[in-house]
Order: C-alpha cells, then sequence, then structure tokens
C-alpha cells in the first residue's frame, strides 16, 4: 500500500522534511507519495536570494551554523558540498556601535563573555568599573532558578554593562528579542551547563576553548558560519530538485485539517483537497495553531502562545570609493541604548567572496525585531532613509547606492520566553496523541537553519516509523 505524506510549507523545514522522506522511503523500500503544500508562489520561506548585476543579495539568512552538524551533512547528502563558502576570517571582527563610534568587540569574546584578558582588559566599548564587574564573575557563587531570562543571567553574572553593550545587540541580531524575555535554556543552554559545571562563566569558557578539539582533527575545517556560493537559495533548490517530479504545490494556504475516516484530509483556501496518512506541519506555529484548531484546540492554543516578531532587512551596494571607512570585520551591532533602528549590520561583501561585482560592496542591515516593531509599517522610503541615516553615522557613507533592497519578514521569527522548553514539552506531549500528525520548525527547539533541518528531518523520520 502507497504511504501518503502531505508536508505543509515549504521553507527549509518542510523541504528538509520532504528529502527525508524521500531517503528513507528508498533506503527502506516504502512506497511513499510525498507532497509539500506551499502557500506562496514559490519554495524557500525566509530564505530568498536575489542575483543582480553581480550582487547577490540575501532578503533573509545570509548563512547558517556549521558547528550544528545537521545543515552541512544536508549539504553533503545533496552534493553541493563543493558550493559552500567559508567566511574570510582575515576579517572576523565584529564591531558594536556604541556613543557614536564602532568599537571591536574584544578578541576572545564568546557571544556573553571575555575568554581573553589583554584584549578586554585594553577595549575602549568598556568602562574600567564595567570590566571589574565583569571580572567579579570568577569569584561569584552559582545561582539562578529553573528557567531564568538570559538578560537576568548576564546581568546577574556580569553586570549591566555586559548585558547593554554586548549581549543585547548580539542577540537581537540572532532573536531580534528582548533579553529580559529571552529563555536561556531555551536559547543557550552552553552557558547555562557552563556556571552549573564550572561555576564561574570565563573560567568555564576559557577550559572549554582548551579542551576544544584542534583544527585538522576532524576533516574539513569550516567557519562557523558558511554560505553557498549562489546564495541560501541554493540550498533550496538543491532540495527541490531532489524531491519527485509534482511533489510541489505552489499557492496553496492549508486552512484546515480534518480526519473523517481513518485518514487525514487538508482542505486549502482555494478548495483543493489532500489525503494523507502522516502530515508533517512545518510552517510557522501561528500558522500551524490555525491549521490544527479544529483537531485539537489544546495543541492549537499552545501553539498560538509562541510569539513572533518581524524584522526587515535592507541591504545597499555601493562603490567601494564611496565608503569611507576601511570596513575591516563581518559588521557591527547596536546596543538598544542608542536608540538606532539598525539591530545590525554585516559587510556581506566581506564577510563572504563573491557577493559584489569587483570595486563594489555590500552591506545588510536587519532592522526591527521585538524590540521595535514599528519599523515594519513604514513604508520603503522611510526605512532606506533610516538605514542611510545611520550608515552615514556609522561608516560615514554619503554617496547614493548603486542598488537598494528591502525585504519585509512579518511575524517570522519565533520567541523563546522564560518558559519556551516546559511549553514546547507539553505541547509535544500533546500532539503525540494526533496519530500521524508531525510538527517541525523553528518555532520550537532552536531557530536557525540549522535546527530547521533536524527538527524536518526528525519529522519525517518518525512519520516514517510511526
Ligand atoms: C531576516 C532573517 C534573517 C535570518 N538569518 C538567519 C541566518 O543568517 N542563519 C540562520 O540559520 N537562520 C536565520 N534566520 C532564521 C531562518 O531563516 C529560519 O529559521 C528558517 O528559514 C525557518 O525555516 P522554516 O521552514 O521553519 O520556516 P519558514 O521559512 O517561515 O517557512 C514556512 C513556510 O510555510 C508556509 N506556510 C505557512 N502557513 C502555511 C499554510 N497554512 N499552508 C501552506 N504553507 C504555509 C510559508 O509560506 C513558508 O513558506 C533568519 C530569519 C530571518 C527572517
Amino acid at each position: 500500500m502507497r504511504l501518503s505524506v502531505v508536508v505543509v510549507g515549504g521553507g527549509i523545514t518542510g523541504l528538509a522534511a520532504a528529502h527525508r522522506v524521500t531517503e528513507l522511503a528508498r533506503e527502506r523500500a516504502i512506497d511513499v507519495d510525498v507532497k509539500v503544500v506551499e502557500a506562496r508562489d514559490r519554495l524557500g520561506g525566509t530564505i530568498a536570494t536575489e542575483r543582480v548585476d553581480g550582487f547577490v543579495v540575501e532578503a533573509g539568512p545570509d548563512s547558517f551554523l556549521s558547528e550544528k552538524p545537521w545543515a552541512l551533512a544536508l549539504c553533503r547528502r545533496l552534493g553541493v558540498e563543493s558550493k559552500l563558502l567559508r567566511t574570510d576570517d582575515r576579517f572576523r571582527k565584529i564591531f558594536v556601535w556604541y556613543r557614536g563610534r564602532l568599537h571591536p568587540l574584544p578578541d576572545g569574546f564568546q557571544l556573553l563573555a571575555p575568554t581573553r584578558l589583554l584584549p578586554f582588559a585594553t577595549s575602549s566599548l568598556f568602562s574600567w568599573p564595567g570590566k571589574l564587574r565583569m571580572g567579579l564573575d570568577v569569584l561569584l557563587p552559582r545561582g539562578g532558578g529553573d528557567d531564568e531570562s538570559l538578560g537576568a543571567f548576564v546581568r546577574r553574572r556580569l553586570g549591566r554593562e555586559a548585558l547593554e553593550r554586548v549581549a543585547q545587540p548580539l542577540v537581537a541580531g540572532i532573536y531580534t528579542a528582548d533579553p529580559d524575555e529571552l529563555s536561556l535554556a531555551a536559547t543557550m543552554p552552553r552557558f547555562l551547563e557552563t556556571e552549573r559545571r564550572d561555576r564561574s562563566l570565563i573560567l568555564g569558557l576559557r577550559r572549554a576553548l582548551r579542551t576544544a578539539p584542534q583544527p585538522g582533527t576532524s576533516g574539513a575545517r569550516w567557519s562557523l558560519f558558511v554560505t553557498l556560493a549562489d546564495g541560501m537559495e541554493g540550498l533550496v533548490r538543491a532540495l527541490a530538485e531532489r524531491l519527485p517530479d509534482s511533489s510541489v504545490v505552489l499557492r496553496q494556504r492549508v486552512t484546515s485539517i480534518e480526519r473523517p475516516a481513518g485518514r487525514w484530509r487538508l482542505a486549502t483556501a482555494d478548495g483543493a483537497r489532500f489525503e494523507a496518512d502522516r502530515i508533517i506541519i512545518a510552517a510557522e506555529s501561528h500558522a500551524a495553531a490555525r491549521v490544527l484548531r479544529y483537531v485539537d484546540p489544546t495543541v492549537a492554543t499552545l501553539l498560538g502562545e509562541i510569539e513572533y516578531a518581524g524584522a526587515a532587512t535592507v541591504s545597499l551596494g555601493y562603490q567601494r570609493a564611496d565608503v569611507p571607512h576601511p570596513l575591516d570585520g563581518f559588521g557591527f551591532v547596536v546596543p538598544r541604548t542608542e536608540g538606532k533602528s539598525i539591530l545590525a549590520a554585516t559587510f556581506s561583501s566581506v564577510k563572504y567572496p563573491g557577493r559584489a561585482p569587483e570595486g563594489y560592496v555590500l552591506l545588510r542591515c536587519f532592522v526591527g525585531g521585538a524590540l521595535d516593531a514599528r519599523v515594519l509599517t513604514e513604508d520603503d522610503a522611510q526605512l532606506l532613509g533610516r538605514a542611510r541615516t545611520e550608515l552615514r553615522e556609522a561608516l560615514g557613507i554619503t554617496a547614493e547606492p548603486v542598488l537598494s533592497r528591502i525585504a519585509r519578514w512579518p511575524a517570522s521569527m519565533p520567541q523563546y520566553r522564560v518558559g519556551h522548553l516546559a511549553r514546547v514539552e507539553t505541547l509535544e506531549r500533546r500532539a503525540a496523541a494526533l496519530p500521524g500528525v508531525h510538527l517541525a520548525g523553528g518555532a520550537y527547539r532552536g531557530v536557525g537553519i540549522a535546527d530547521c533541518v533536524r527538527s524536518g528531518e526528525a519529522a519525517a523520520e518518525a512519520a516514517l516509523t510511526t
């Protein structure tokens, strides 16, 4: 008997799920019909690359983490490893825009805490009282409760300056979140474990660095973030090419599912119907909540409680000669206390080769997020104006850009608030009672592309096992 699997949502999660279904079907000689039903007129969800006039412009994500192995492993299986690009680590530096100028984040800073004394002690980013307060971490006892916000954790261990000048802006560049709402356990468990194990964050991170595997001990070394030569959409295309013919259905928004007689039936806004033995819901959790509202209102409520924030990217191409700053880094982040719209700016053509034609540069500003929702309501001219004003202040650019692109992503970034993991556990327990329905995506156990690949593939395994 042919097993019918319908995947709702054709972002990276849904595509990774559908691809894994086809891999497993082949390996296990199971006759499977897989369909990806996507609401938009294109695959990829928040992944979208535009190639224009020699620029490679990423509207959404520009890279994925290699230290979480799932996306990298998928690229290998898809045969696109040769297209992967490392960051240009000569320019690995990140700047923090503080009090009107860019300060390099001291070498050895591990997201929240310093691990190298000299660069930290000589840094212009922190005051002496701030540095001493951070250093106090080596003496402080363990603390914290069950689930603590990232803001509370950093304030407790390293002080307010570390939170305001480093942790908050770095975290905003990843989660677009308010650190006082963000669950540490759900987002950065490594730091929680370091405190539990080593008491001091600084000493624990230093110890972990000393004992980390040395380069060359485990095959090809990738930089922390990698991308594809033809842009992130290259991954979407490679996945879509591996799916069986006519397995992708575009422009069909699934509105509800029901189970009239032992099989699931999905209905779309346009009146299409799909029958399925298994359903993988790989849409955003707010969309999953709507799809499941009649089948299990409790699951739908839990899904609806996961909040999302919106963000936008403003990409600007310039002639290199028009940018006075040396652009000797990957970009800069902006603390909220500075009152700017830009959360983070990436020097895209410095970070990766081939992002701009010879003699030009590509810069990308990330704006909006949980702490600045109003930005998304502004029109293109306003958004562009803000980005250009702030780039002038930060980098001294007054020239007209040769290229500008704006991409808005409303309700696209899940916010892992304090209590998130407990909510997800309840949700997973409850959803397990829906026979043959599997949830996957960035809303649950990791927001990045690598996590989404893992989540989609795990849903595929579960769908073909149960
Ligand atoms: C601006 C931005 C920058 C980012 N940068 C990075 C980065 O550099 N690195 C990184 O790892 N991650 C980054 N992320 C996060 C990353 O993009 C996401 O984690 C990942 O792409 C999410 O994939 P997904 O498939 O789970 O969800 P999505 O990409 O949101 O896809 C969900 C899909 O489901 C479809 N859908 C929704 N409802 C329905 C329905 N009812 N019926 C049918 N289809 C439906 C949607 O149209 C969409 O295509 C970034 C995100 C944004 C917004």
